[in-house]
């Protein structure tokens, strides 16, 4: 059967989280969440997320749904500020009856983070609104925003992009299945490949005899010309 994982991409709408400048917390949890959800699903994981777009989510209503959905693990996507200079990544474990397994599930996901070169502020007692789903649980956030240091490591999609793979990767660990690698879309091969199949344009071509000696296929150019019938030569291999 196959596993089910709720995402709860943090705040959207009319809270954006944390905020510095123009960089919204809010923003970067919708890509990382929407990523995570892609390369779950990639790998046959059913996944139930908030919300897939820039709008605010009823908490308890998500948390009914992902209630049914019973899944197997619950993640919270969020980035972190404090005062500017705390950096690194931080997930907390629910303190409930699946505590051990739920530190398991943040293990396995730090592991991955700090692959990526992103340091980590440990594994943290916190119950937080997904802990009260009948799961483990694991809080992420992936690191200071407020930070311009810590947030170079998240300042673009392509890199929040890969702390969703992490994730991804860390909640697969600990699921016990392997990682599938992804063909890059950039390859040609597969380009073309993934592209629609155009319906093929159907000619008519008038013939009007084929020679094998190419003297005599001038002649009969020459008396369809002579008719008033435009024609050319074309050389085909039989
Ligand atoms: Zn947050």
């Amino acid at each position: 059967m196959a596993k089910r994982v709720s995402i709860e991409i943090g705040h959207g709408g009319t809270d954006p989280g944390a905020v510095r400048g123009k960089i919204l917390e809010k923003d970067i949890n919708l890509c990382v969440g929407t990523e995570l959800k892609r390369q779950l699903e990639r790998h046959g994981i059913e996944v139930l997320v908030n919300r897939v777009s820039d709008v605010s989510c009823k908490v308890s209503d998500f948390l009914a749904k992902a209630r049914a959905f019973d899944p197997n693990a619950g993640i919270s996507v969020h980035a972190n500020a404090f005062d500017g200079k705390a950096k690194g990544f931080e997930v907390f474990r629910n303190t409930n009856a699946f505590k051990i397994v739920s530190n398991l599930l943040c293990a396995d996901i730090e592991a991955r983070v700090k692959s990526l070169g992103q340091t980590s502020r440990g594994i943290k007692d916190g119950n937080f609104l997904m802990s009260s789903l009948p799961c483990p649980t694991a809080y992420c956030e992936l690191g200071f925003l407020d930070n311009p240091d810590d947030y170079k490591g998240f300042d673009t999609a392509e890199k929040q992009k890969a702390f969703a793979a992490a994730y991804a990767k860390g909640i697969l660990d600990y699921f016990g299945m392997s990682w599938l690698p992804e063909t890059s879309p950039a390859s040609p091969a597969s380009e073309a490949s993934k592209a629609p199949e155009t319906p093929k344009k159907i000619l008519y071509r008038v013939v009007a005899g084929s020679f094998s000696e190419r003297a005599n296929a001038e002649a009969r150019a020459k008396t369809l010309k002579a008719k008033g019938v435009d024609c050319f030569i074309a050389e085909y291999v039989s």
